[in-house]
């Protein structure tokens, strides 16, 4: 009995998508609950390996080494004109929450330098500390699975490859600072430049080669070079503007 509930259960989320309410807090691309003219693209950012023989790389620094391996893209931009998103310091850590406004004007000022199409504007704060469908292109702290970072969802319509909706959840609880580069911390500017660089429609990249790169696909502690865009990521940002 309880295995047909379970089957008929499955049978529903996949042939209705309407009827699957969450979106999955895992990377992945998912048809958007309800609609039929959108999915939802899902970024894990994760933190970079700590066990020994799983870190492939060292990503870790204060410095800003450049390098010019061009970032992939997703297939998806941001709209023509001004994008407004809204924050919600009363959601982020202590040390940030003053800050952030500054924090966030300075992220999205780096990916507005290299192009002309799209510019973005602060709306009013929100308590919003979810992802949702609900047009705010949400910043918040709040809740992200195991040892995330960051997390966003970038809904677009699939008919234009427009973004429709993108939010960016950071993980509450982790240590995170501004611009101290501690090895006890995560810089609050970088990992959100980085997510920010999903809000345009650039991809994460996971090989050596790219580790200096902002869109590199873990974060690390003591590191605030992400701060500042390298060749590479500009060079696939142009790609889509
Ligand atoms: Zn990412």
């Amino acid at each position: 009995m309880k295995k047909a509930i379970v089957g008929v259960a499955v049978f529903l989320l996949t042939a209705f998508p309407a009827f699957a309410r969450e979106v999955p807090e895992q990377a992945g691309d998912y048809p958007e609950p309800g609609r039929s003219d959108m999915r939802v693209r899902v970024f894990v950012y994760e933190q970079k390996p700590e066990r020994p023989g799983t870190a492939t790389v060292e990503s870790a620094v204060c410095s800003d080494p450049h390098v010019n391996d061009v970032v992939g893209v997703t297939g998806w931009k941001l709209p023509t004109g001004t994008w407004t998103y809204r924050l919600n310091p009363a959601s982020a850590p202590a040390g940030i929450r003053t800050s952030l406004g500054d924090v966030a004007s300075l992220g999205f000022g780096e990916w507005e330098a290299y192009q002309s199409a799209v510019d973005f504007a602060r709306g009013a704060d929100t308590s919003v500390k979810r992802q949702a469908l609900d047009f705010q292109n949400v910043i918040a702290w709040g809740k992200t699975p195991g040892n995330t970072l960051g997390v966003t969802y970038t809904r677009y319509y699939t008919a234009t490859h427009e973004v429709a909706d993108v939010d960016t959840i950071m993980n509450s609880r982790v240590k995170w600072s501004w611009n101290q580069c501690t090895t006890d911390s995560y810089d609050a500017q970088a990992i959100l430049t980085h997510e920010l660089g999903h809000w345009m429609g650039l991809d994460d990249e996971y090989t050596a080669s790219y580790v200096d790169n902002t869109m590199f696909g873990y974060g690390d502690r003591a590191e605030t070079k992400k701060d500042t865009l390298e060749a590479g990521d500009v060079a696939g940002v142009q790609v889509i503007y």
